[in-house]
């Protein structure tokens, strides 16, 4: 089978890997700790020495980085991608939003190398399952050539045509998943104040009109357990959140809740520091009401 490369094997890039892997895909790996290259290693793939190290020994490269800059220096950087002597398509699944994906697009282009926007949705449990949304943007034809790759690790969907497309399409999936555990929060610290117990609301909601993915996946989960151990960093939805309103702002769409949304979530973010999982926008819901989300003793 073909050999794909792959940079960036944090929490979910590790997960995307290790299917790629079972599937009997040869890899060659970099990622800037060596302890998740080592991981990748004993797995069954092979280092790199760097993103263009990646590039000179596959023809399609994936990433699953945490910030814009960092995929745009693994991309168009010294030691990026860019400089690769066999990479003909470089599909980033990290969000970035679509102004850096067209920023890397024209990059890459002067290089005759496509970049196709991938994006995923369906958390560190999806992304082990093979069940994540892959919102990708590129031509029919390389959609085709994707795909089989893409099913490996979860639902392709081709939603545009345009870089860029796919990375829109993901960050207003997440100002909803924001939004949804924001207000979810809001309601359960509510009822708990008000002496109703938090996994019977919990229960009630999924079985009426209030459920929403902050109910149905994350409330009894990672708060009323708190453990607070989704994997969705609050520093990366707040980078998403930041996005998306920009991308709002610049297309001239209000953003009148999703303003309340990136506010709670940037104090979350704030309070909880670069290990804070999103699942703690609950926390301080939980301060200012005076009252803790977790089983009734
Ligand atoms: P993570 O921080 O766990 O992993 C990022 C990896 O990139 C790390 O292993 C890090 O060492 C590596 N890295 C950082 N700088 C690098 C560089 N210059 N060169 C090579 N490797 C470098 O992040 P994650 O949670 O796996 O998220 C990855 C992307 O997927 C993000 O854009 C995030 O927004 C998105 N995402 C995450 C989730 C989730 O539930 N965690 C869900 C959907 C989408």
């Amino acid at each position: 089978m073909e050999t794909l490369g792959f940079i960036g094997l944090g929490r979910m890039g590790s997960r995307m890997a290790g299917r790629l892997l079972q599937a009997g895909y040869s890899l060659v790996v970099f990622d800037a700790s060596a302890s998740a290259m080592e991981q990748m290693v004993k797995a069954g793939a092979k280092a790199a020495r760097s993103p263009a190290d990646v590039a000179s020994q596959a023809e399609v490269v994936l990433a699953s980085l945490p910030v814009p800059p960092v995929v745009e220096s693994v991309a168009l950087g010294q030691d990026g991608i860019i400089h690769g002597s066999r990479i003909k398509l470089f599909v980033d699944m990290s969000t970035t939003g679509s102004i850096f994906a067209k920023r890397i697009a024209k990059g890459l282009a002067s290089r005759n190398i496509v970049a196709v926007d991938a994006p995923v949705s369906g958390g560190i449990a999806g992304a082990a399952k093979g069940t994540i949304a892959i919102m990708t943007s590129c031509s029919a034809e390389v959609f085709e050539r994707l795909q089989p790759i893409l099913a490996v690790m979860g639902k392709p969907f081709l939603v545009g045509s345009e870089p860029g497309q796919g990375q829109t399409m993901k960050l207003l999936n997440n100002l909803l998943s924001a939004a949804a555990m924001a207000i979810s929060c809001e309601a359960v610290a509510m009822g708990v104040k008000a002496g109703l117990d938090p996994n019977q609301m919990v229960d009630v909601l999924n079985s009426g009109s209030g459920r929403n993915s902050a109910t149905q996946d994350k409330m009894k989960q990672f708060v009323i357990s708190r453990s607070f151990a989704l994997g969705f960093s609050i520093e990366l939805l707040n980078k998403d959140v930041r996005l998306c309103l920009e991308e709002a702002e610049a297309l001239g769409v209000p953003m009148i809740v999703g303003s309340a949304v990136r506010q709670i979530v940037g104090i979350t973010a704030s309070l909880e520091g670069p290990e804070g999982d999103m699942t703690a926008i609950a926390k301080p819901v939980e301060k200012w009401a005076g009252v803790t989300i977790k089983a009734k003793e």
